[in-house]
């Protein structure tokens, strides 16, 4: 259970899954990533170690130079491929860890309300529920805040707009969250371990803190939408 983010101007695919690894401590089954490139959304997901992934990725290579990854330890559903994060909807992708416990409630909202899901995981009401935001009129802020106030539970989670080929959006409430400085480059991470190689500037959301990230730098806004500063601090966390 481990989630990583570039936002950067050099492909990503293989730095994502190398800040994996040093997530591999927390134990997982399965493993997957998504970048945007040519304007679409695009994945590789494997059940299983790292490994399983990075021979896929040599088979069928993910280009991009914005991306998210993730590490899963099922809580909700079968640890297989279909399951495994990235989730998608409407051109939108998350990765989440932790729990949303008004899951079931949100499923059948959207079910009636014309979704069609994809997996048994209690993650993917986030993807079709900022989906439907967009579609009822919302910019990707204020669908990211709105769905924000109608889940409720444990989670740290990315989230890539294929409309916006270069932003990352990252909330907190429980599992850690950081958030690291590079240049001309930006990174997400579980913890400051995943990030050590790629930089040592780290800023941790608190928990009900939600970022938009983009290759220049972050905005933290706090649960009422109010932009905030956290400190940011040089991890010692070494590579
Ligand atoms: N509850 C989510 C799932 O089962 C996330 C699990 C995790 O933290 O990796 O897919």
């Amino acid at each position: 259970c481990g989630i990583v983010g570039i936002v950067g101007h050099h492909p990503v695919s293989d730095r994502l899954i190398d800040a994996l690894k040093r997530l591999e401590y927390r134990g997982y089954d399965s493993a997957g990533v998504a970048t945007i490139d040519g304007g679409a959304l695009h994945r590789r997901r494997c059940e299983g170690k790292l490994h399983n992934l990075e021979a896929k990725l040599k088979e069928q290579p993910l280009a991009g130079t914005i991306g998210i990854a993730h590490t899963r330890w099922a809580t909700h559903g079968a640890p297989t491929e279909r399951n495994a994060h990235p989730h998608f909807s409407d051109g939108i992708a998350v990765v989440h860890n932790g729990i949303i416990e008004n899951f079931a409630e949100l499923k059948d909202e959207l079910t009636v309300a014309g979704a069609e899901f994809q997996t048994d995981t209690d993650t993917e009401v986030i993807a079709h529920l900022v989906a439907r935001l967009r579609r009822d009129g919302m910019s990707r802020r204020e669908a990211m805040h709105a769905m924000l106030k109608r889940v409720r539970g444990a989670y740290s989670l990315a989230l890539l707009f294929e409309e916006d080929p270069s932003t990352i959006m990252a909330a907190r409430n429980g599992p850690p969250l950081a958030i690291g400085h590079g240049s001309g480059e930006m990174f997400l991470g579980s913890d400051a371990i995943a990030l050590a190689p790629l930089t040592n500037e780290i800023t941790y959301l608190i928990d009900g803190d939600w970022a938009v990230i983009n290759k220049t730098g972050v905005r933290i806004f706090d649960i009422d939408g109010e932009v905030t500063t956290r400190p940011r601090q040089i991890s010692l966390v070494t590579a």
